[in-house]
């Protein structure tokens, strides 16, 4: 028998994966639960915070397999927006802002930040005149500002008043990243916006994998640019839009559409294919962030294994172009989504690193009792 410890108990995700091995019928017996601080683990799910993840406890215990969910350093390179612009910019080759696939961004750091980042290790700086430069000379000029490690809508600022953002930013504690507002996205039957949040595992042998099926979350407000105070008609962000929209689950229940549904509505009103020209942009940028990493991220080498779940976050123009707004390291999971995508993670990532003793028939599925929701089906797909 394999031991499990999870110590990331406010993950939705590994929460119901700790429920399926341990007490699934179609991974009976092979796993057990150990307490939290238990060092001889087989699997450990870590901290959802990663930077309290202790790597350097794993591994070092001879003929004991050990694999954690984290791939360490991904939180510090990809999966915050300033590491994420350095590292889109490596990608390019070049010091230039202007990326085919994340919207024109500039690092600024609060005043009081700039000073003391730049003595103790000089690691980001400060790009507020060429931010200036840049945006004095454009005609499209709405800007929006969001902290390095902000989540769900919070810490943002959109502006076309370059000034007022960089006095907003001035007086936040943590870098930030300006980025060219995309003023002209695709929008949805009633003038509504959306962004579309893909679901990609990274196995143990670093092979990408993207979920089959995603999902859009969507505005209940028509998006209306002329008014940058209306938060709702500009951040697609679940909380924000239940928290603020009262028209909240007017359009699809609790403002999520589906890849299949998004496909029917792309064919039908713009014919456009999802399949074959949204699908492809999101699995090249996918490509590209995670190849890119590989040398920094993979784990061959070491005496443990790695694999991760991450969300990727794009928003698509009117022009059917498709921009890449943030990558999480720990993302949840829509609820209809959650079984088809646990079952498959423990198949495609889990099951490789720690098979079966013995043979089993072969496993069937499985339904925790917290879901409610009618479930959807869905894949891992290797990219
Ligand atoms: P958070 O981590 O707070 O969710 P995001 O980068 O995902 O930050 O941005 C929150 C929301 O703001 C997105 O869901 C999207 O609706 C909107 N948004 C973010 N960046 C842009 C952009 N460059 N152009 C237009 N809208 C954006």
């Amino acid at each position: 028998m394999y031991t499990l410890v999870n110590r990331g108990e406010d993950s939705s995700v590994y929460k119901y994966i700790t429920q399926l091995l341990v007490k699934g019928s179609a991974w009976s017996g092979k796993w057990k639960l150990g307490p939290k601080d238990y060092a001889r683990f087989n699997l450990m799910f870590g901290e959802r915070q990663t930077r309290v993840l202790d790597y350097t406890r794993i591994g070092h215990i001879s003929s004991l397999r050990q694999a954690v969910n984290y791939y360490r350093g991904s939180e510090r390179l990809l999966c915050k927006k300033v590491p994420l612009v350095k590292f889109v910019r490596s990608l390019t080759g070049h010091s230039d802002v202007k990326f085919s696939w994340l919207p024109v961004s500039y690092i600024v750091l609060p005043k009081r930040l700039k000073s003391k980042s730049e003595t103790k290790s000089g690691y980001y700086t400060d790009e507020r005149e060429e931010f200036l430069a840049f945006a004095n000379k454009l005609e499209e000029k709405i800007w929006i500002a969001k902290s390095s490690s902000g989540s769900k809508g919070k810490n943002i600022y959109i502006s076309h008043d370059v000034q007022t953002i960089l006095e907003f930013i001035d007086e936040q504690s943590q870098g930030f990243v300006v980025q060219k507002y995309i003023e002209n996205p695709l929008l949805l039957d009633g003038n509504r916006k959306f962004d579309i949040r893909s679901w990609v595992l990274l196995d143990h042998q670093y092979t990408i994998h993207v979920f089959s099926e995603g999902v859009l979350r969507t505005s209940s407000e028509p998006y209306d640019a002329s008014d940058l105070q209306n938060i709702t008609s500009h951040l697609t962000n679940h909380c924000i839009q239940e928290q603020f929209s009262a028209d909240f689950g007017r359009y699809e229940d609790g403002n999520e559409l589906f890849f299949d549904e998004f496909a029917r509505y792309l064919k039908e009103k713009h014919q456009v294919s999802f399949a074959s020209d949204i699908l492809p942009q999101i699995n090249t940028i996918v490509k590209k962030c995670l190849l890119g990493l590989k040398e920094e991220l993979t784990t061959e080498g070491l005496g443990y294994d790695s694999f991760q779940l991450f969300g990727f976050d794009f928003m698509v123009d009117a022009k059917f172009h498709v921009w890449l707004l943030e990558v999480n390291g720990a993302p949840a999971c829509a609820n209809a989504l959650l079984p088809a995508l646990a079952e498959d993670l423990v198949r495609k990532a889990i099951d490789p690193i720690f098979p079966d003793h013995k043979s089993e028939e072969p496993r069937r599925s499985y339904q925790t009792q917290s879901i409610t929701t009618e479930s959807r089906k869905g894949v891992f797909m290797i990219i």
